[in-house]
């Protein structure tokens, strides 16, 4: 019998183009799983705003977790903004660890120092996209500006402090100790009990901040970029998109979606 499957992915440069922010050619794979009744789980550094928005665009009726694992919510969340589980820390506490870090020295600039006009710039979404952007709960992207040894040591007082550094595709975010694989372990287990059987875990991504989901995942992708694969530790079921974006993401989904419906892909644990 094929398990339950369940695609957790990453929006920005894996479901969503790096640069205009289109998943047209992601189209037919999602209507595939949609009509196979999969859901696809978003799993990004995006705030609440943005990806309730971008459901509705979409159609996609399925649990999300944003500002990279701090929060989950449910399918529905667009009626009550009540997530279902919370993970991270608060964006308060987080800015006062940044003031604190900047009076030791540290130069950098994040979403709470920028204007409208600035966060368009470094993001390059539209204002009402921007606006939606700037409404964050649980983390602070920034541009950290500094040689590697002075970023090293700004994530390792980051980490001392209680809080995360993690590397995306565009911004250093700082947030509470969690993670999209701790966020995609605690979705599966609910999903399993749910269904009252084992479910087959998918992770699409395509930067540093997803390493965690994909090490948790039972079939880990990677969507190309223009720099190398950051490196997992494992190495059964690890796929690479050969196209960017959302052109790979639905090239390797329909590949997917063959192995399993043959049986070919199984759970690791
Ligand atoms: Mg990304």
């Amino acid at each position: 019998m094929t398990k339950h499957l369940l695609v957790f992915t990453d929006m920005d440069g894996t479901l969503l183009d790096h640069d205009d922010y289109s998943w047209d050619a992601a189209k037919p794979a999602l209507a595939e799983l949609q009509k196979a009744e999969v859901p696809v789980i978003c799993n990004t550094s995006k705030t609440f705003h943005e990806v309730a928005g971008l459901h509705r665009q979409m159609n996609i009726k399925a649990p999300f977790i944003v500002e990279n694992g701090s929060a989950i919510y449910p399918a529905e969340a667009h009626k009550s903004e009540e997530t279902l589980h919370i993970n991270g820390a608060k964006r308060a506490d987080i800015l006062r660890h940044l003031a604190k870090m900047r009076e030791k020295g540290f130069e950098f600039s994040g979403f709470n120092d920028w204007t409208q006009a600035q966060i368009i710039e470094h993001t390059g979404l539209n204002e009402a996209d921007a606006a939606k952007s700037g409404q964050r709960d649980f983390s602070e992207p920034l541009l950290f500006n500094g040689n590697t040894e002075q970023k090293e040591e700004f994530i390792r007082l980051t980490e001392s402090a209680g809080y995360l550094a993690l590397q995306g595709g565009r911004f250093l975010s700082v947030q509470g100790q969690c993670d999209k694989g701790v966020a995609l372990k605690w979705l599966a287990q609910k999903y399993a009990q749910q269904w009252q059987a084992e479910v087959l875990t998918i992770a699409l991504g395509d930067s540093e901040n997803d390493v965690a989901m994909l090490e948790a995942a039972d079939v880990a992708v990677w969507i190309k970029r223009d720099k190398a694969a950051p490196q997992l530790s494992r190495t059964e079921q690890v796929f690479f998109a050969t196209e960017k974006g959302p052109v790979g993401w639905n090239q390797i989904m329909a590949h997917l979606l063959q192995l399993h419906q043959s049986g070919k892909l199984k759970t690791l644990r």
